[in-house]
């Protein structure tokens, strides 16, 4: 066999040419003129064939071109180098560099093109922005309004216990969160999240969960959809509130489903309860209102502080290896301050 074009004895296999005729002046890899990547406006993730994942633009860039990246079928791509190099806001020059093997012969071969970065919004997103949601969870406080700082607290959990399962699964969100009369409403994109967020809420909070369910129309595949509500009520008390029992203030330091732990401010001895007795006690304040007070002196199993209005210096208890700050935080019962660890 010899090269059609050349005359070269030899391999001729590619059409009657030889490797180095076949290559002359022929395109081996080749973009298009320009590639545009989708990104959304809502949540800055780029659309890479059917997913959406969070990287960084000059990446996606670099992801986008090389998904549109041709190479002629006598050729297989052995590595490539990418490089993305912002031209102006919203459009990047991607230059591939790429080693392919052509019959065992290696060769090397470059091309470019122009990536647009065009704004759109991604499933998700405008299901939020619509207000999209499929599950309620109502938390409400038994016995009194929710304080502020619960409030606080349980959106902090929530939103932190949501965020982390949508790292999996990109459809789990809240898409509305209302403060109503009595508490707090989470309106969520799945029934199952609404279950998951009542139940973290009960474990964390020893609440009462109920749910109720109701028929709100048919799924694409004829399934019944649902909306569930589940309606969560905190027990009337909570880590850090403070009771008093027989004269003796105590801090409530731990709450489980059946029960829950008290810490004594006079001896600083902890003790177990039961939910009934917890149930029981009357919470003189709530964990977020405390007083501060600024500390004089320090000692081993005491302290002097000011009071915090009358600017006395005045002798508190405080536990053993108790360490204080310049502040430590206080409540005033029947007279006599006690600071709460
Ligand atoms: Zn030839
Ligand atoms: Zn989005």
């Amino acid at each position: 066999m010899f090269c059609v074009e050349c005359g070269k004895e030899g391999n001729a296999s590619y059409g009657g040419l030889c490797l180095g005729c076949f290559l002359k002046g022929r395109e081996l890899i080749r973009l298009p003129h320009h590639v545009d990547l989708q990104t959304c406006t809502g949540c800055g993730e780029y659309l890479l064939g059917n997913d959406w994942v969070r990287m960084r633009r000059a990446e996606a860039c670099d992801e986008a071109a090389l998904a549109a990246l041709e190479i002629i079928p006598e050729a297989t791509l052995v590595s490539v180098g990418i490089k993305s190099t912002q031209r102006d806001e919203r459009s990047y020059e991607t230059a591939i560099q790429a080693d392919l093997d052509i019959d065992g012969s290696a060769v090397a071969a470059e091309t470019s093109t122009n990536v647009r970065v065009k704004h759109t919004v991604c499933k998700r997103c405008s299901r939020k922005l619509g207000n999209f949601y499929v599950s309620t969870v109502q938390v409400r406080s038994s016995g009194r309004d929710m304080d502020r700082a619960t409030m606080d607290e349980v959106a902090a959990r929530v939103n932190a216990y949501v965020e982390g399962q949508s790292r999996n699964n990109r459809q789990l969100f809240v898409s509305k969160q209302e403060e109503v009369a009595g508490g707090l409403d989470f309106k969520l994109s799945s029934n199952s999240l609404g279950k998951s967020v009542a139940r973290i809420l009960s474990e964390e909070y020893g609440a009462e969960t109920k749910e109720s369910s109701s028929l709100v129309g048919v799924h694409d595949d004829g399934a019944d959809m649902y909306r569930v509500t589940f309606l969560v009520r905190l027990p009337g008390y909570a880590v850090g509130d403070v009771a008093v029992r027989d004269g003796v203030p105590y801090k409530i330091s731990a709450v489980t489903k059946s029960g829950g732990r008290i810490l004594s401010l006079t001896d600083f001895r902890e003790e177990p309860v039961r939910k009934s007795d917890l149930q029981n006690l009357r919470i003189e304040f709530a964990h977020g209102t405390y007083e501060e007070a600024t500390v004089v002196t320090r000692s081993e199993g005491e302290m002097q502080v000011l009071h915090p209005r009358t600017y006395a210096t005045v002798d508190v208890a405080v536990p053993e290896g108790y360490e204080a700050g310049d502040a430590v935080s206080v409540v005033e019962w029947e007279d006599h301050l006690y600071v709460v660890p």
